[in-house]
């Protein structure tokens, strides 16, 4: 077994404490620390050198020492206590977000676009709102060099957690004149935006080389989005470019806060393909960091650090020490839970690789500015989930071996690189899939693949149209003209092409002096000649974004039209299940076996704010089926190891699942 480099069991120790807290660090006891750490199973741990409020917790000689430690080295005493215990210390520090600092030097504060200083209006008190200085600024970045190769020279830290390092729109004086020097306009919000990334990337790869010049098995990691979704087309402000800086990458993602539960699947779907490892960060937090008195639900917890694993990633909780410097024992010991059964999990995770034959493209070059999937995408990640369908998103410069349909999801555009490996692709036995107006080029109104032959008509001139999908295609679809919620365009069935499904348009456009009802308009009794479904030589085409729609309105009935497609492009799909929506299934494999995991809990919007997990979902008797090329030796669900019914037949290997809750593994020998 190929053991992994970065550790599976790691704490983020958030420490971000006011100057006018008294008494900081005053329980701090080096031995229960490390104890109370390893009865949790920690095997690495991110320990604050610096905090956003500026402070150091350690005596530095460049900045402020928190005044509380009265000279304490907390950050000395935690590093030498960790690597006495053989927990792997990381030094934590932080960038932009920085109070003291930007106190003393408020000329290297950001001005965002709109000229708001510090990104931070100011008499704001809302939360996590911090004064934030321009990473791109030259003296700031003399401070941070000094006060990193200060922090490495005294205490040898495994690697460094650099947190912040996101622009926000600057147009202060050094990114303006750069902008300038560099022939971009300043005065453009997207070139402004554009120059964020870049100035991210030429951050990120400064201080790269700094620490590794410092020593070179140094981990590091910036928290800058490196997993961003764009296009890679614009390779100077691809997260592409950005990921060479990194050793690893820490898809940071607490779901009950901004990201939401499908931030990190669709995140890890983009970036689990590549040979970087990657993490998945969450917390020990009701809401979100700096939630102090609240406690991760258990399932909540088990569930976002065992879907980590079901995706590759390592696991960081993250916690915050509170100020008096002792470790709560009741936070450790909901965590320890968690760990220590990833802990008997390891050695059916290490050196794993993702199965998938499904790749879907990057509709959304947008979701460069942002660490929120965009929509396309995250209709595509809870269709394909729900479906058990294993997939990949790619970016436009991504490989496609190994793929046997991609999917170009409602409005994504090939660039004409890409559209030529397209249609090779297609050439070669290879299935595309099509949704709304992909694959149009909305100058010309035509498709730019080749191997296409339908003709573009347009936008549909009706908002809300139907479909009547009832060919044999269809089968197990309720026959009735099903709604289309999103506006979808009109097509025109091309040569040796196969109308699959017929539009049914509405009797007219609502307006408002004409409308019928409270909502859209009904369905004419008589279909159109619209095509809604093509199927061509090597591909399907649905005239309408259902992916948009499925998010958007979550109707079954078009994640089912959307399964139809897939089956009819991939009769023989790697994983078929009657296994129910809410259960997530991933496979992976080693050297010698698959490993298939399965998630079984009820993620619920429990309040107005958060969405959560209180419970297990038990899925009874239920049948598995994994494509495989041999017969299999052996299924067992693992660690446990009880053996489970398998056959194997037409193919797959026929597992039987009794039982199945919470999170399963499956080894299939
Ligand atoms: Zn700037």
């Amino acid at each position: 077994m190929k053991k992994d480099h970065i550790p599976y069991r790691q704490i983020h120790l958030d420490f971000h404490t006011s100057p006018e807290i008294p008494a900081v660090g005053a329980r701090f006891d080096a031995d229960e620390f490390t104890a109370t750490l390893k009865r949790a199973h920690v095997e690495s741990i991110n320990l604050f050198a610096k905090c956003h409020h500026g402070m150091y917790y350690y005596p530095t000689a460049i900045g402020t020492q928190h005044p509380a430690l009265n000279g304490f080295d907390l950050f000395g005493a935690q590093v030498e206590a960790c690597r006495e215990a053989g927990i792997r210390p990381v030094a934590y520090t932080c960038v932009s977000w920085n109070e003291d600092w930007a106190k003393r030097h408020p000329e290297w504060l950001m001005v965002t676009y709109d000229g708001t200083l510090g990104n931070k209006l100011p008499f704001e008190t809302g939360y996590y709102k911090w004064n934030t200085i321009c990473f791109n600024n030259p003296e700031y970045r003399k401070v941070l060099k000094t006060e990193l190769e200060e922090i490495w020279r005294r205490y040898h830290p495994a690697g460094f957690w650099i947190d912040i390092v996101t622009g926000h729109e600057c147009v202060c004086p050094v990114c303006k004149a750069e902008m300038l020097a560099s022939g971009m306009d300043p005065t453009d919000r997207n070139q402004v935006i554009r120059h964020d990334r870049i100035a991210e990337t030429a951050f990120c790869r400064d201080i790269y080389e700094f620490l590794k010049d410092m020593n070179s098995e140094l981990d590091v990691y910036f928290n800058s989005h490196p997993y961003a979704l764009d296009d890679a087309t614009d390779a100077e402000a691809s997260s592409v470019t950005k990921r060479q800086y990194f050793t690893f990458l820490d898809i940071e993602s607490l779901p009950s806060d901004k990201w939401g539960y499908s931030h990190f699947p669709i995140a890890a779907a983009y970036v689990q393909k590549y040979p970087q490892e990657i993490a998945m960060m969450n917390g020990k937090f009701h809401m979100s960091w700096g939630d102090f008195g609240s406690l991760r639900n258990e399932k909540a917890l088990e569930y976002e650090c065992f879907r980590a694993l079901a995706w590759g990633a390592k696991v960081c909780v993250g916690d915050q020490l509170h100020p008096c410097g002792r470790l709560d024992p009741v936070v450790y010991d909901r965590i320890g839970k968690v760990f220590a059964s990833i802990e008997a999990k390891e050695p059916w995770l290490h050196g794993t690789r993702p199965v998938a034959e499904i790749g879907a493209f990057i509709a959304s070059s947008r979701s460069l500015n942002s660490d929120r999937p965009a929509c396309i995408e995250e209709g595509v990640y809870r269709v394909l989930q729900e479906l058990h369908q294993p997939f990949h998103f790619l970016n436009m410069r991504d490989s496609l071996e190994g793929y046997r349909l991609l999917i170009l999801p409602d409005h994504f555009v090939p660039d004409a690189e890409l559209a030529a490996r397209l249609d090779r692709f297609v050439e070669g036995g290879g299935k595309l899939l099509l949704t709304g107006d992909a694959g149009v080029d909305p100058e010309r109104g035509e498709y730019v693949l080749r191997c296409v032959r339908a003709k573009y008509r347009g936008e549909s001139p009706f908002s809300v149209r139907y479909i009547r999908a009832t060919g044999d295609a269809f089968r197990g679809l309720p026959k009735i003209d099903h709604v289309l919620y999103e506006r979808g365009c009109v097509l025109e069935r091309g040569e040796g092409e196969t109308v699959a499904a017929r539009i049914v348009d509405p009797y007219f456009e609502r307006g408002y002096e004409r409308f019928c009802s409270h909502r859209q308009t009904p369905p004419t009794l008589e279909e159109t000649e619209q095509p809604a479904i093509l199927f061509g030589d090597g591909y399907a085409i649905l005239s309408s974004p259902l992916f948009t729609d499925y998010l958007m309105n979550g109707y079954q009935a078009h994640r089912e039209l959307i399964r139809c497609c897939i089956e009819h492009l991939l009769p023989r799909p790697l994983i078929v299940t009657d296994l129910p929506a809410i259960s997530e299934v991933t496979l992976r494999r080693s050297e010698d076996a698959h490993i298939v995991h399965i998630l079984n809990y009820v993620l619920i919007k429990k309040s107005k704010r958060i969405e959560t997990i209180e419970d297990e979902h038990t899925a009874l008797d239920r049948t598995l089926r994994v494509r495989l090329d041999h017969a299999p030796s052996s299924a067992c669900a693992v660690p446990g190891g009880e053996p489970l019914a398998f056959r194997y037949e037409d193919g797959y290997a026929v597992i039987e699942l009794p039982k199945v809750s919470g999170h399963t593994m499956i080894e299939i020998g």
